[in-house]
């Protein structure tokens, strides 16, 4: 038992050592992905359920690592955010965004809106940099309602006249608001009131059992009915099957996104697909 346990701590120890490894290596690589271009948007559609129709994409960031293939946000921008280079990347995305909704809403729809997520990073490091986001919109002639800023309820619970005070100029240029993973978080409904929240995003984890957990199907629905009287729209996320997206009709979601419809995609592919008047 003493031995077995002992190759338990050995092992135990050599992972973290590689998790340690593989986290200062991919830190060191995220400073030269933007200048060397190895980052890509994906676009995901964000089907209104009540019409089928697709007037909206959550942006969302690949890196394309030179040896290490396709690494996923969950494990990159945690570490953009602990090295502040978060900054920098959503400033991209952001710039990147822009640009497809310029395209978009001249091809596709004058409505277009594409929500970029933003890290509380993001806006804790702020010096102005949302007054060039407003900047750089008004020089490609975009109204702000063009874009939306994913948060998260983190955000809200902090709460520093920073934030407070970024987030009223978000609205004051029509760009809406949503709050993300709703439901993983502190979900105090206290904030909702406090701060003016446009979308609220179910997290994929009470949509993922939807049809098989009663207490779910419940939890959702009273999200919905609450939002709704708070003038709030919802969002699910993770749409997977045919019949959780039935079932959120049937509640009354307003918006689905998730695998059934589309998995992100490049901004061609995707502009393909709403082209010819389907998510995906
Ligand atoms: P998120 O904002 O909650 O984004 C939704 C995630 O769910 C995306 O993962 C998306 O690909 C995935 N997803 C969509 N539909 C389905 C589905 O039907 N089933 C399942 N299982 N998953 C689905 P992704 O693209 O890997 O991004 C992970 C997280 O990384 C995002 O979660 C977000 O927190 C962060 N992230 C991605 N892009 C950016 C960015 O540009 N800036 C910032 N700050 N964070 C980003
Ligand atoms: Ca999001
Ligand atoms: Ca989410
Ligand atoms: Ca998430």
């Amino acid at each position: 038992a003493k031995r077995q346990g002992r190759n338990c701590y050995h092992y135990y120890t050599t992972a973290m050592q590689d998790a340690a490894n593989s986290r200062a290596r991919l830190s060191n690589d995220l400073h030269q992905a933007l200048a060397e271009k190895q980052f890509e948007v994906y676009y995901q559609p964000i089907v209104e359920l009540a019409t089928n129709s697709v007037h909206k994409a959550e942006a969302l960031i690949r890196w394309q690592h030179p040896t290490l293939g396709q690494i996923s946000p969950a494990k990159f921008i945690p570490i953009a955010e602990d090295t502040g280079l978060i900054v920098e990347i959503g400033d991209w995305v952001f710039r990147q965004a822009a640009a497809q909704a310029v395209r978009w809403r001249n091809l596709l729809d004058p409505e277009f809106q594409i929500s970029v997520n933003k890290s509380p990073v993001q806006f804790r490091a702020d010096h102005g940099s949302h007054l060039s986001w407003f900047g750089h919109l008004r020089d490609l002639g975009l109204a702000g309602s063009s874009i939306a800023i994913e948060i998260t309820e983190g955000l809200l619970v902090e709460a520093s006249d920073k934030i407070r005070g970024q987030l009223l100029a978000f609205r004051d240029q029509g760009t809406q608001v949503a709050l993300d993973d709703f439901g993983t978080g502190y979900s105090s409904l206290a904030y909702l009131k406090k701060f003016d929240i446009d979308y609220l995003k179910i997290d994929q984890a009470f949509v993922r059992n939807l049809a098989n957990d009663s207490s779910d199907m419940a939890l959702c629905e009273a999200i919905i009915v609450m939002a709704h009287k708070l003038g709030i729209k919802v969002i699910a996320e993770g749409v997977e099957t045919a019949e959780q997206c039935a079932l959120l009709k049937q509640i009354g979601c307003d918006y689905g996104q998730g695998y059934l419809f589309a998995r992100p995609m490049p901004a061609d592919a995707c502009e393909a697909a709403l082209l010819q008047g389907r998510p995906g």
